[in-house]
């Protein structure tokens, strides 16, 4: 799929927040497609084919490759969780829609373009969808740029502005299997989108266009080279971690995420350098460790009993792991068993105070205080 170089949908936010990153960005060499990305573009190809025909089942695709991908039962499941979170968005299948549509701005902003995963129309309401299959992160729908791009470029394009031609309402959704999120907005919100979008791309262009981290940046291209990450380094780096007052240390943390991702990128981008040929000073490419390994189970099985080691000294049984389980019983539509599971936390770890997971009490340690202070 051809990409704009300056802002598509799901580049929207970034250059919203931080127009400096076109310049940046530019500066990059093309990402390399990972197993992530390859699953994602094959589930949307998959997904496309069976919206667009109505008879075949998700189970239909098993073993048919897309994108290089063979779809297995887990990526089926997904298809089929996807197709049943849309006939929430439609239940009575009234729904005229188009997928995989090209969008863009025209003269507006020329180069500016994407394509739309789902755009429909249900008599007052035009609908902007777009499918996730990736587990990581949830996407929500509310005030969801890209999905507010797809909807301005759409009602800019004559292809698909039908969808949009006295729409009263606009409806983003999010299909992320297991959930579907929706958000339903009005065509003036649209507009101040455009309009914010217009001024971000035109400050884009400028020398010295502004440059902002912030959790836009997670998958920016540009974090190894970008002066806001590479000062935020030269900061921590500077940081004398004595006396830190609370306030502070909360901050440092909110620092340390940027910049955890910042080295993340920056070490695929100095590997991917390396690989091509490229030589980076005081850097080389090594082997990772190598494990010995048996070239022949059977036969050094007979060698190790031929010289004298026993049985039971040769030979290795364990129960397979819950979640091998699990995925082996799933085959067979069987639940794993709880009563023969438990959960065992192999110690605490931090997160934000907006993380899911519930907060651990210390209630030893809490009591303690308490009876300290008193
Ligand atoms: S890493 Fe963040 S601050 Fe730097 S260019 Fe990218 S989006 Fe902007």
């Amino acid at each position: 799929m051809q990409h704009s170089k300056i802002v598509g949908g799901s580049t929207a936010k970034r250059v919203l927040n931080c127009p400096g990153s076109v310049a940046l960005v530019a500066q990059m060499p093309p990402q390399a497609e990972n197993k992530f990305m390859a699953d994602g573009t094959a589930l949307h190809s998959a997904v496309d084919l069976l919206v667009n025909d109505g008879d075949a089942s998700a189970y239909s695709l098993l073993g048919k490759t897309f994108n290089g991908v063979v779809l297995d039962e887990d990526h089926c499941e997904k298809l089929k969780t996807a197709l049943a979170l849309l006939d929430e968005v439609d239940p009575l299948e009234q729904m005229t829609f188009n997928t995989e549509t090209r969008v863009g701005f025209g003269d507006l902003l020329p180069g500016v373009f994407g394509s739309t995963d789902l755009i429909g129309r249900i008599a007052n309401r035009a609908i902007v969808l777009d499918w996730k299959f990736g587990d990581g992160v949830a996407v929500t729908a509310e005030q969801n740029e890209q999905l507010m791009f797809y909807a301005a470029a759409a009602m800019r394009t004559p292809s698909a502005a039908w969808a949009f031609d006295g729409a009263t309402e606009i409806e983003c959704v999010i299909v992320q299997p297991p959930m579907v999120r929706r958000w339903v907005t009005t065509p003036e919100r649209i507009r101040q989108f455009e309009r914010d979008l217009v001024q971000a791309v035109k400050q884009s262009s400028l020398p010295d266009a502004r440059l902002m981290a912030g959790d836009h940046c997670r998958f920016c291209t540009a974090k190894p080279i970008c002066p806001e990450m590479t000062g935020a380094a030269d900061r921590a780096i500077a940081v004398k971690i004595d006396n830190l007052d609370k306030n502070l240390i909360s901050d440092y943390l909110k620092n340390a995420d940027l910049l955890e991702t910042w080295i993340t990128s920056l070490r695929e981008l100095a590997l991917s350098m390396l690989e091509s040929g490229a030589r980076l000073p005081d850097y080389k490419l090594v082997a990772k460790r190598a494990i010995r390994q048996w070239t022949d189970e059977d036969k050094a099985k007979v060698a190790l009993f031929a010289l004298g080691l026993k049985e039971s000294e040769v030979l290795e049984t364990s129960v397979i792991s819950p979640a091998k389980a699990e995925k082996a019983l799933k085959k067979r539509k069987i639940a794993l068993p709880v009563d023969v599971v438990v959960a065992v936390s192999s110690g605490n770890t931090l997160a934000s105070v907006d993380d899911p997971r519930p907060e651990v009490l210390l209630l030893g340690k809490q009591l303690a205080r308490l009876f300290k202070l008193q």
